[in-house]
């Protein structure tokens, strides 16, 4: 007998779980796996280019390479999800499982900013990350503001090493001196659960002279104009008008519309029992970023979950006994700018409260930052 499973989303979650039940199941299962892409990229390869460091086709891994026992993957669009029988329509299949496994991350909702469409900008989707690329040259002097829109936002490192890339951007063009560096993040440090990365990250900040507010989000852009010209702003939920020439924005995350649709969430994701990442329809699990289960959105514990999802299905349909609960434990990498990388290991569940334990930036980091990267190509794509 085979196993039938669909995956929804090849990304860091859908990939992990692919590859592992492949590994443990070769012929004995077929499993579909759909996604609207034709190519993979890992979420930090926005930040290679968006400051130029990596060609957008130099980082986009396509679906095509993808070559497993028992897979098949589909570029498609999910249009409908129904958990209850899970059935999953596509633009132009439908697909029936006995295991249905959604793993679609998170989207964007640029509009629930007023302003950053048409005044602003976001590096967290790829093109947002190509056009702010192409912006970037033309910004010369005036006041940058790396700025979070609303929490839940992915990969909490991230707008931090947005500011300190845009830093070392500038001082490589000659023009640091002429500009300000503003970030603004809805937490009351850079990294909450680790004080000792929290502390690295404010002495960077300081070094370099970029501002840092904290506690507060972004909430519109507003262009000003006047017999003097023309003045940007970036508006914080307390009224604060920050002036903004450029404005790299985190914008808000929602769950993709068709999750929303389908009955899966509830407040705007989808909860799961967090030590085996099941939702409450028998046989249908989600893991990463679409779900509420209490860590960070990032791909390590996207593959954290998807480890735990896998050996749950694999488990049940071996009739052996579950896997070890979920941890929700993973290590973030953070760039820390002129090519140096620090990292965090952080562990959500173990404890009362989440713990990280701060590894400063070294060569030696950074090395393991490019092995992680090729470990996975490897391991999913063979290549
Ligand atoms: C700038 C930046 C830097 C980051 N740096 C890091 C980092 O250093 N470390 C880290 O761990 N994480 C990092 N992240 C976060 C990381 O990229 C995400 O958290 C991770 O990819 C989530 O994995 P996932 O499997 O849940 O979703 P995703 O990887 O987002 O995959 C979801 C997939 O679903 C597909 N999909 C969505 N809707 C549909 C649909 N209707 N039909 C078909 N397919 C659909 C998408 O195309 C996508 O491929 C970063 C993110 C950003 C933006």
């Amino acid at each position: 007998m085979k196993l039938r499973v669909t995956v929804l989303g090849a990304g860091f979650g859908g990939l992990e779980l692919s590859t592992l039940l492949s590994e443990a199941l070769g012929d004995r299962l077929e499993l579909t796996l759909i996604d609207q892409n034709d190519a993979f990229f890992f979420g930090f390869s926005k930040l290679d280019v968006l400051f130029g460091r990596k060609p957008a086709d130099a980082v986009k891994i396509p679906y095509s390479t993808l070559l497993k026992p028992g897979l098949t993957f589909h570029r498609e669009t999910v249009t409908a999800i129904d958990p209850v029988t899970r059935t999953v329509t596509t633009q132009c299949n439908r697909y029936e499982a006995d295991v249905l496994v959604v793993a679609l991350g998170a989207d964007y909702d640029i509009a629930a900013t007023p302003g950053l469409a048409e005044w602003g900008n976001e590096y967290y989707s790829f093109s947002g990350a190509e056009k702010l690329r192409d912006i970037l040259p033309g910004f010369t002097k005036g006041h940058a503001v790396v700025g979070v829109c609303n929490a839940p936002f992915k990969c909490p490192p991230a707008p931090s090493e947005g500011a300190l890339m845009l830093h070392d951007y500038l001082v490589s063009r000659g023009v640091r001196d002429a500009c300000t560096i503003t970030l603004v993040i809805p937490f009351g440090s850079p990294i909450p659960p680790s004080p000792d990365s929290s502390k690295a990250l404010l002495k960077a900040f300081e070094e370099r002279n970029i501002r840092f507010i904290p506690q507060r989000k972004v909430s519109s852009i507003r262009k000003l104009t006047s017999a003097a010209g023309t003045t940007k702003l970036a508006v914080l939920d307390d009224g604060t008008q920050l002036p903004c020439d450029l404005f790299l924005g985190i914008p808000q995350h929602v769950a993709p519309d068709v999750v929303l649709q389908s009955g899966l969430a509830e407040n705007g994701w989808i909860p799961v029992d967090r030590t085996r990442l099941r939702t409450k329809y028998p046989n249908v699990y989600a893991i990463g970023d679409v779900t509420s289960v209490g860590t960070p959105k990032a791909g390590v514990f996207a593959e954290g979950a998807a480890k735990i999802a896998a050996a749950s299905i694999i488990a049940a349909f071996n009739g052996s006994d579950d896997p070890a609960p979920y941890t929700g434990s993973g290590s973030c990498y953070i760039e820390f700018g002129k090519g140096t990388v620090a990292r965090v290991d952080v562990d959500f569940f173990s404890g009362p409260k989440p713990v990280g334990i701060h590894y400063d930036a070294s060569a030696d980091l950074t090395r393991d930052k490019v092995n992680f990267g090729t470990s996975r190509k490897a391991r999913w794509f063979g290549i």
